[in-house]
Parts: C-alpha cells; sequence; structure tokens
C-alpha cells in the first residue's frame, strides 16, 4: 500500500492565506502530502488553478471551500469538499459573504481608528480589494504599525505570547464589549451543509471547539447534535489548531465512529508553515479517506 498523507484544509492568497496556489503545492509537495484540498473562505477562486498544479505534481486533490456559519448564535466554520465549484447558488452565496466579510471589516477598522490606532491607508484599501477579508487583516493591519502594538501592551495591557493572531482576536474583536466586536452576519448552518450538498459536495465540521464560546464539551455536544441533525458528513477531528488538543481529537473521533461520519485531517495552514506538521498515524489517514470516497459515492 502506497503511504498516504492528506491535508484537506488549506488557505491561499485567495481569502486570508499568506502563499498562492503555486507555492502552496510546492510546500506540499517538500511535505510529501499527497492528497489535498485548497479550502479558501467562502471561496473557490483559487481551485482550478491548485487542482492543476497539484495534479502535475502527482498530488491527488479534492475541490474545497470553507463557509463562514452560525449554529446556536456561534460563528463555526464548515467545510465543503467535492463540489461543483461552478454552481450557482454556492457562487450567490460567496458574494452575498463577502459583502458582509468587508461590512465587517469596515466596521472593525473604524472602531480601532476611534480607539486611537493607526491606520494605514494604502493596505487597508488592498485588504479591502479581497473577496474573503477577514478579522486577521485586521490583525495585519493593526499590527505592523509599531505604535499600535505599544497601544497593545500599554493601554490596553495585552499579552501576546506566541500565538499573536488568534490571541489578538479574542482579545479585541471577538466577543460584545470589545474594542471591536463586530457581529457578522452569516449563513445559518443548516443552510450551508444543504448548499454544499446541492452542489454535490460533502460538509464537514471545521476546527470544533477552537472558538472561544466552546469552553466546554456541553456547548461542542450541543453544536454536535445539531450538526448531526443538519446532515453535516464528517468533523475534521486533527488540525493544528492549538486548543483541538490530542484528547479534544479522541473525543472527535469517538463521536464521528458513533455516528458514522468522517475523521478529516487538515492543518489550517495559512502560510506555509503549518505543512505537513500534523504527525498522526497512518491508518487515520487511510480511515478518512475510505470514508471520504464513501460518503461521496454515496451522494
Ligand atoms: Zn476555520
Ligand atoms: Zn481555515
Amino acid at each position: 500500500m502506497s503511504k498516504t498523507i492528506i491535508d484537506l484544509h488549506l488557505h491561499s492568497t485567495h481569502s486570508d492565506g499568506k502563499l498562492t496556489p503555486p507555492q502552496i503545492v510546492k510546500k506540499l509537495t517538500q511535505a510529501k502530502v499527497n492528497f489535498a484540498s485548497l479550502t479558501d473562505h467562502d471561496s473557490t477562486a483559487g481551485s482550478s488553478e491548485f487542482n492543476a498544479l497539484a495534479g502535475k505534481a502527482g498530488i491527488k486533490t479534492i475541490s474545497g471551500t470553507e463557509i463562514s456559519a452560525d449554529q446556536h448564535g456561534i460563528g463555526i466554520h464548515i467545510l465543503g469538499y467535492g463540489i461543483n465549484t461552478g454552481n450557482r447558488r454556492l457562487l450567490g452565496l460567496f458574494k452575498k459573504q463577502s459583502a458582509a466579510r468587508r461590512k465587517a471589516f469596515d466596521k472593525y477598522v473604524a472602531m480601532f481608528k476611534k480607539a486611537g490606532f493607526i491606520i494605514n491607508k494604502n493596505k487597508y484599501g488592498e485588504f479591502r480589494k479581497i473577496k474573503s477579508v477577514a478579522r486577521t487583516h485586521v490583525f495585519r493591519l493593526i499590527w505592523e504599525e509599531p505604535q499600535n502594538r505599544e497601544l497593545c501592551f500599554k493601554k490596553y495591557r495585552f499579552k501576546g505570547t506566541g500565538w499573536l493572531q488568534s490571541e489578538f482576536i479574542n482579545a479585541f474583536m471577538e466577543l460584545p464589549g470589545q474594542l471591536a466586536y463586530a457581529k457578522k452576519k452569516n449563513i445559518l448552518a443548516k443552510k450551508a451543509i444543504e448548499l454544499i450538498h446541492k452542489a454535490g459536495g460533502i460538509a464537514v465540521w471545521a476546527h470544533p471547539g477552537i472558538e472561544i464560546e466552546f469552553k466546554n464539551d456541553k456547548t461542542l455536544n450541543k453544536v454536535f447534535k445539531s450538526l448531526v441533525s443538519h446532515g453535516i458528513d464528517g468533523v475534521e477531528a486533527f488540525s493544528t489548531a492549538r486548543s483541538l488538543t490530542k484528547e479534544r481529537s479522541k473525543y472527535l473521533c469517538k463521536l464521528a465512529h458513533k455516528h458514522d461520519l468522517i475523521a478529516t485531517i487538515g492543518t489550517d495552514d495559512h502560510d506555509g508553515t503549518r505543512i505537513g506538521t500534523l504527525k498522526i498515524p497512518l491508518k487515520y489517514h487511510l480511515e478518512a479517506l475510505e470514508k471520504l470516497h464513501q460518503k461521496l459515492t454515496s451522494k
């Protein structure tokens, strides 16, 4: 049996990633990943280029996207695999989500500006052009100005310890009452799953439980139960997300087994540094692949 290493969660410059599809393919080749999916936020714009280049490099691919959706008022992410990237309804959703993203982006930036942060107008203009503009872009806009960092540390007592981006978002933009909180209107998870199915794909809950609202397994179980009732096909049991611990992965695998779901693997890479860093026994790669195939062919 040939060795299969999969990575079904990757972001490019078509959303909030720093690498272009060709650069990602290069990284995947170096890491010996041989089955991959480009899953940009609310977009499939990079799919055809990525799939073609990966194919040439001997890497198998499946079309993908990561849709921001709401469940029980919590913003979660749903991955769609094997979707028809030209599906009209899906493209319609991407357009709508893109408008909501830009609106939220403007709100975030205005709030930081009002609080005395410096905004680089050129960079702001550049980021605004990105269809899947996200809070990570707000982070970059703020953080790349040294004076803003000072302000964060001194006035707001921000303690960045390494995972700066997510710590920054959690400290300033995640909860009502924080400096730059804005509610972004997302599609309901039920609808997102439906749309993915109608576009011929399967739906997987991305990095379950990493959002700040999931402090305990009770919330995780509640959301999971609802997603199962909406027809979710899998959970991303393995991720590089720091809060997705070994115990959590084990638990998610157990849930997947119990409900006949795929337990998928994805690094959620945004800059090439995570590709190849998820070390998981081969059997999980093979199981995920087999189940994925089974789910896709039974659609
Ligand atoms: Zn995500
Ligand atoms: Zn992601």
